[in-house]
Order: C-alpha cells, then structure tokens, then sequence
C-alpha cells in the first residue's frame, strides 16, 4: 500500500508585531517568519474509511481537534473524495509551545494528500487551503523566510537566512494564544520592532543587528504569567547568545549564536533545568 512520509518543520519569529485588531477579532500582525530544522513527521497511508490519527506523545489530540484532520476533511471536501486515512504523527516539536507545531503538521498533510492522491495541486493553492486551517499554515507550506501580514497569511518571501545556529528551549508549559492576545493591551506596547529595518540587516547577512533587534510584542504578556520565559531569555544571553525572543505567544525562547560552542555550553546548562532544549539550524 502506498504510503508517504513527509516533515513538518517548526517556526520560530524573528519579529512580531501586532497593528491592530479588526472588526472580526482577529488581530492584523507583522511577523518575520523562520523555519528551523527540529520537526514532526508525518506518514500518511489510505486506509478504506475515516481517519485514524496515531501519535507518539499522548498529549496530541488524535480526534477531530487535530489540525491535520481539518487538513484532510478539507481535501476530501474538496475533491469529492471519500477514501480514508492513517496518519502517524512522530511529534518532535513542543506543543503549544509557538512553534507552529500543529499548523505544520496540518501542511504536512495537505502536501503528503495531494501526492497521495495525485491531486495536481500548486504550491499556491495548497496555501490557500491552508489558511482555512490556521493563519501559520500557508507559511508552513511555503517554508524558509517569509515577512507575514495581515493575519499572518499575507506573505513575501524573503532573502535566504539558512544555516543559523538557533538554540530552543521550551519550558514546561503551554500557553494558549488566545490567552496572549486577549491580554494584550495594545495601547500599552512601548516598543515594536522596526521590521523592514531587520529585513534590511537579513538582507546584508548582519547576524548581530538581527540578533540585537529583534522584539516581539507579545513578550510582556506571557513574561507576566510565566517569568521563567525572562529567566531562560537571560540564560541564554549570558551564555553568549547575540540576541534571544520569544517565539510566537511562547513559551519557547530561542537565541541566536555565532559560535557554536557557545551555544552548546548553554545547551548543556540549560538541559540541567529543562527537559525541552534543542539546538537547530534555520533552513
Ligand atoms: P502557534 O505558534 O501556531 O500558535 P503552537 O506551536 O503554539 O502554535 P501547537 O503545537 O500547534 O501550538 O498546539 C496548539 C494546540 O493545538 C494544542 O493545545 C493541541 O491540543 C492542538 N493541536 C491540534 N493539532 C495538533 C497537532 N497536530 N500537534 C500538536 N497540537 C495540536
């Protein structure tokens, strides 16, 4: 039987700005998306009917909850398709961790579909689908560097920012993003990022500028309940790390490094107190 094997890779922000909030509620944001190489993977198989999700960390949900369910009830939807699936998640990624763990496992699933099924799909259409799962899918289907508007799916590639020694640390939390954003107060955000003067320094390869420049307006909100989000942010910076954000709503805290023995340093301290501590690469 045939089956398809396809990675679903995690994002981290290197920025994170919020305009404002619309009629509808969502919030108008500007992100500066990344991938990096700590990911799920997905194997897909036909199955006769329905949807079997398996994974092995309990905590995912494997009914209708899972975003990779959307993903596939959207395929058949649209495809008039009425065959079935098992899907296996080997989760690597933290949850709930603003990684966009489970929005990348549901474009795992609309690639890994429309291969299966020989659907014929673009790269563009697949991420417009997409955002009918989650405003992070269609940049987990296009991967790489992007710059997110709107609610995140307005998206403009951006220059390569490949092979950047990240370390990740999740501590053991999970923060809801509706908790961060119903928290925020954006009257009350005193600094934002300049983001095009950090694509600007993405473009001319200055590592430290992005480094030192990166702010994600979402921090204080999550510092708030969870200060060890502050505590690891420092950890990190006094291990040599050229900068350290938040990642998404949190509570993931990443650190960019020029020296990989540095980072490797703080890996191991950091591995001390924390179960969750992964050192990546962008790709
Ligand atoms: P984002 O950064 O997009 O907000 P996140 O990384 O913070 O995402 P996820 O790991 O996607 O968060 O998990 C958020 C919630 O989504 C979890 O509490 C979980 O119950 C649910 N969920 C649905 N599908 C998945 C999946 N495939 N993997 C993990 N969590 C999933």
């Amino acid at each position: 039987m045939k089956r398809i094997i396809v990675d679903a890779y995690a994002k981290i922000n290197l920025s994170l700005d919020v305009l404002r909030r619309r009629e509808d509620g969502y919030h108008e944001v500007e992100m500066i998306m990344q991938q990096v190489d700590l990911k799920d993977i997905i194997t897909i198989k036909e199955i006769e009917k329905g949807i079997i999700i398996e994974s092995n960390k309990k905590e995912v949900p494997t009914d209708s909850s899972n975003l990779v369910y959307k993903a596939w009830d959207i395929i058949c939807k649209k495809f008039n398709i009425d065959r079935g699936v098992y899907i296996n998640i080997n989760k690597n990624i933290p949850i709930a961790a603003g990684l966009a763990g489970g929005s990348s496992d549901a474009a795992a699933l609309l690639k890994g579909l429309n291969k299966l099924w020989n659907l014929g799909l673009t790269k563009n259409e697949l991420m417009e689908l997409g955002v009918n799962i989650g405003a992070d899918v269609p940049f987990c289907i296009m991967g790489g560097t992007a710059l997110a508007q709107g609610i995140g799916e307005k998206l403009t590639r951006l220059n390569n920012f490949s092979n950047i020694y990240i370390l990740l640390a999740t501590p053991d939390i999970q923060v809801s993003t509706a908790y961060v954003y119903k928290n925020l107060n954006l009257k009350e955000i005193s600094v934002r990022p300049d983001t095009h003067k950090l694509i600007e320094y993405m473009e001319d390869n200055d590592i430290d500028s992005v480094a030192k420049k990166m702010v994600n307006v979402l921090e204080n909100v999550t510092i708030k309940k969870y200060p060890i989000i502050q505590e690891i942010k420092k950890d990190m910076i006094n291990g040599g790390a050229l900068g350290s954000l938040m990642s998404g709503s949190g509570p993931t805290v990443f650190g960019i490094y020029n020296n990989e023995k540095l980072l490797k340093e703080t890996e191991r301290k950091l591995k001390k107190r924390l179960s969750k501590v992964y050192s990546v690469k962008t790709i």
